[in-house]
């Protein structure tokens, strides 16, 4: 039971032979051990965090894990996107080997999207593949990293250029933790959430107009409710294209303009992923329009929503200030998905109607970020 007296939602994530669980409510660390016995062999597990997660986090899972008789040991990472890296996965696979992990013991990320993403990896890698298990605590990791098995670490020439599609047993999005987040990252994660609504869900994004200024403030049903309907989207997606052969790469609306916004302010706190997405969202909205492929009011509708609740609709906005239209499509060029020259797309007929496409002009986009970086 769920400390707001709702039972958690199972959001079953359909992969055949590595289909899983997202769990989400309130108060589920407490459980984390009863909920993930069943799926191991015996009670086993390492949990790998950042130090800031730790301090909030840590000692409620081990409470939860200890409850159900698991003998737990603990890797903790430095916190932020630099332990996605070749020498923070070497340190982590050799302490997992130190600490004896077998085959059928657990690897257990507590934390965002970088504890997520090295853990993962590391899992994927250790005796190749050790049973992993997600327990994501920022927003965007709740909706978005801990779900759909991509697992990766940066290398000196690009984010994310090294890794594996490997899937969790289990992912428990427990709610109550996102209270320790600071605002900031919880905005970054909630556009995210928008995106779904943006990509395929045309009454999400009503409710989310309603409730996101109460989802924000910390309310747990409303947030449940957020996550909940944010994975089954992306369960559904990855469902019907695990390895992003097609339609997967919708979940990528806003995120090549976002990538190129990152590169070029240095990833990192200048500008946070879901900030970027924010900023790519309305672009990609705005470049839809400007072709003649969706109504005008619902590009208006989807800057208005992002405004009203505090995220960045232009570079302006998030204090970027001299960013350039070439640099910007340098950037997208060397982005991972272009294939044969062309770039994909992700342009929208309307709010809730997203599409891929390779037929757009760049001297369009060009006209679109000239406007943008402009405003
Ligand atoms: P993050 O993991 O760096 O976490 C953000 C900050 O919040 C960190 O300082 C962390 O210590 C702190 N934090 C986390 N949970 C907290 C809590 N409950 N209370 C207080 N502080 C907390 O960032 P993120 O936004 O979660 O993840 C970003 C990463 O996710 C990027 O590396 C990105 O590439 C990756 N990502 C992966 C996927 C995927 O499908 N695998 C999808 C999207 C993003």
């Amino acid at each position: 039971m769920s400390a707001d007296g709702g039972a958690p939602i199972r959001v079953p994530v359909a992969l055949g032979p590595r289909s899983y669980d997202v769990v989400v409510g309130s108060g589920l660390l407490a459980d984390a051990g009863a909920l993930l016995r069943p799926l191991l062999a015996r009670p086993r597990a390492v949990v790998i965090t950042d130090a800031e997660v730790a301090t909030h986090h840590l000692p409620s899972l081990r409470q939860g894990l200890d409850a159900a008789g698991f003998r737990l040991d603990e890797v903790e990472v430095p916190t932020g996107e630099g332990s996605k890296s070749f020498g923070e996965l070497e340190r982590v696979l050799e302490r997992l080997i130190e600490l004896e992990i077998e085959r059928d013991d657990a690897v257990i990320a507590l934390g965002g999207g970088v504890v997520g993403d090295l853990a993962g990896l590391a899992a994927s890698l250790l005796r190749r593949g050790v049973p992993f298990v997600q327990v994501p605590t920022t927003l965007l990791a709740q909706v978005d990293s801990s779900v759909g098995g991509k697992t990766a670490i940066n290398s000196r020439h690009g984010k994310n250029l090294v890794g594996a599609f490997y899937q969790p047993r289990l992912v428990l999005a427990d709610v109550d933790v996102l209270a320790t987040l600071p605002r900031r990252e919880l905005l970054a994660g909630y556009a995210e959430v928008v995106k779904y609504g943006l990509l395929g869900d045309a009454d999400f994004v009503d409710w989310l107009e309603a409730n996101g200024p109460r989802l924000l403030a910390g309310d747990t049903a409303a947030q449940t409710h957020a996550v909940v309907t944010s994975c089954r989207a992306k369960a559904a997606i990855v469902a019907a294209d695990e390895r992003e052969r097609g339609d997967r790469a919708l979940l990528n609306l806003g995120h090549t303009f976002a990538h190129a916004l990152e590169a070029e302010a240095g990833y990192g706190d200048r500008l946070l992923h879901g900030e970027a997405v924010a900023i790519g969202m309305v672009m990609a909205f705005e470049l839809s329009s400007r072709l003649g492929l969706c109504p005008l009011q619902d590009t208006v509708r989807v800057r208005r929503h992002l405004a009203a609740v505090g995220l960045p609709t232009n570079a302006r906005e998030a204090g970027l200030d001299g960013f350039d239209t070439v640099a910007l499509l340098a950037h997208m060029r060397q982005d991972k998905k272009v294939r044969d020259g062309r770039l994909t797309f992700v342009l929208a007929h309307g709010i809730g109607r997203a599409f891929l496409t390779r037929e757009v002009d760049v001297a369009s986009v060009a006209e679109m970020l000239d406007r943008e970086l402009a405003a």
